[in-house]
């Protein structure tokens, strides 16, 4: 009897509680005048595009195809060895090693071109294959993918053995390919242990192949993905080291706070 009182009052309580709830939703008054749910500050920065670079004023220029001076060897930081080109182009100098940014990033809008070679040189992973690394640590694969089958966590657009992309929307063997990537950092809690996962969209010549994905931890080559705890780091891109020959141009960056 008294057990059954007490979950009288418990249930009680509860209704009185969800009526309160919906009580309060009902008091929120629904506007009667445009003005009331117009918002004039802050205003958003004006940020102006090149007309001919389409490079935006805000953006951090990575590579305009003159020089290095933003980047560095990823094996002993220091100069880059790969091939400068005289069309504002350069070209993974094989076996010298991946280079990366001299500064650290977090989140970030990425603008990137790259070309595979115009003559097939092998197939599989091992054609044309190179890749751009967010924070150091997490690949968006590059490849040359026409025509030349793979497994598809790993073909052109991937982040690397994780997702698939959406579609192939790669440019003819030999052309050049845009990648545009939104990439936001991942968080961690004071213990090291991952709080929020990193996401991904990027776009392959102007189309969706990666939908705002979850980064699981790091694109290993073999094992799992890891999630060590770290901070900002560079932007990195890959010499694969079989002769792949791909090409890089403008090459910028903008922030994300
Ligand atoms: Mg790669």
């Amino acid at each position: 009897m008294k057990n059954t009182l007490l979950l009288f009052c418990f249930a009680i309580t509860l209704s009185a509680c969800q009526n309160k709830a919906i009580n309060v939703e009902k008091t929120q008054v629904e506007p009667t005048n445009p003005e009331a749910t117009e918002i004039w500050e802050p205003k958003p920065q004006i940020v102006s595009v090149d007309i001919s670079t389409k490079i935006p004023s805000d953006a951090i220029v990575l590579f305009d195809g003159t020089n290095f001076n933003e980047w560095t060897s990823s094996i002993d930081s220091t100069t880059v060895k790969w091939i400068l080109n005289g069309d504002k182009s350069m070209t993974v100098r094989d076996k010298t090693g991946d280079i990366q940014t001299k500064i650290n990033f977090g989140s970030v809008q990425l603008h990137l071109e790259w070309r595979s070679t115009k003559e097939v040189r092998a197939n599989g992973q091992n054609r044309s294959n190179s890749g751009v690394f967010f924070q150091n640590r997490y690949e968006v694969q590059i490849l040359d993918n026409n025509n030349n089958n793979t497994y598809v966590n790993g073909q052109v657009g991937a982040i690397y053995k994780q997702v698939i992309p959406l579609v192939n929307a790669s440019s003819a063997t030999g052309d050049w390919n845009s990648y545009d990537i939104i990439y936001h950092e991942p968080k961690f809690d004071t213990k090291g242990n991952i709080s929020k996962a990193a996401t991904i969209t990027a776009l392959h010549n102007g189309v969706l192949i990666q939908d705002h994905v979850t980064i699981k931890g790091t694109t290993e080559y073999i094992g799992w993905p890891k999630n060590n705890a770290h901070k900002k780091a560079p932007i990195k891109l890959q010499d694969h080291g079989d002769n792949s020959g791909v090409s890089y141009r403008n090459i910028w960056v903008r922030e994300l706070l």
